[in-house]
């Protein structure tokens, strides 16, 4: 079953890191986040911001080298960074044959790269470069794509909770234009997608 993507611009890393923080409250033990986006797209400040607002308090990098990171937060927070793998089989091998843990949230930068290891339900979050600034402050487009579960209710709640709180650091970009919804099935809305400009 698919649902509608949500899109909302940032036009800075504290942006990013404040719409992730707004997702941190939606999420539970054995939730799967996939990124995707180029180098330098902002995936692992997503992620930063995702741990902060899981309550880790310690330092979030890339795991480019050693594959995988574990942090302490509400929850146990595992931070894949799978760009270096040549194949499937070397995440096989380092023991994700599966990639989803119950106990654990798990994040995967590159994680469409091993989409077939990935439980059918999670969230796809890919992140584009949106202004011509690459280096530095710089918008982006960070698209949330419910694959199954419980997604749409829920990136519902971000929405709102980032609002608040890109409101609080004074964001540039206005409202109306920061979030969008794009639906897979044009004309067949009625099949309970999201709707953002609901009022209620
Ligand atoms: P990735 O993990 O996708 O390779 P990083 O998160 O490591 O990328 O780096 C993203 C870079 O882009 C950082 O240097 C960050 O400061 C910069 N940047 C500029 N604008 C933004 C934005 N709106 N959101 C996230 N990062 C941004
Ligand atoms: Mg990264």
């Amino acid at each position: 079953m698919t649902h509608d993507s949500l899109t909302v611009v940032t036009a800075s890393p504290a942006e990013t890191k404040a719409v992730a923080a707004a997702l941190a409250p939606e999420l539970l033990p054995g939730d799967t986040i996939s990124l995707s986006g180029d180098l330098g797209a902002g995936k692992t400040v997503f992620v930063q911001g995702l741990a902060s607002g899981l309550g880790v308090t310690e330092p979030v990098t890339s795991p480019t080298f050693t594959i995988v990171h574990e942090y302490d937060g509400h929850y146990p927070v595992l931070h894949l960074d799978v760009y270096r793998l040549g194949s499937f089989q070397e995440v096989i091998d380092l023991g994700f044959d599966e990639l989803s843990d119950p106990t654990a949230i798990l994040v995967v930068e590159w994680g469409e790269a091993v989409a077939p290891l990935l439980p059918p339900k999670h969230l796809a979050v890919e992140i584009r470069l949106a202004g011509p600034s690459v280096d530095g402050p710089g918008e982006r487009l960070l698209t949330f794509g419910p694959r199954g579960g419980q997604w749409p209710g829920r990136l519902e709640h971000m929405r709102r909770r980032a609002e608040e709180l890109l409101a609080s650091q004074g964001g540039s970009v206005p409202g109306e234009t920061r979030w969008a919804v794009a639906s897979r099935h044009p004309g067949r809305e009625d099949e309970g997608g999201i709707d953002v400009n609901q009022e209620t």
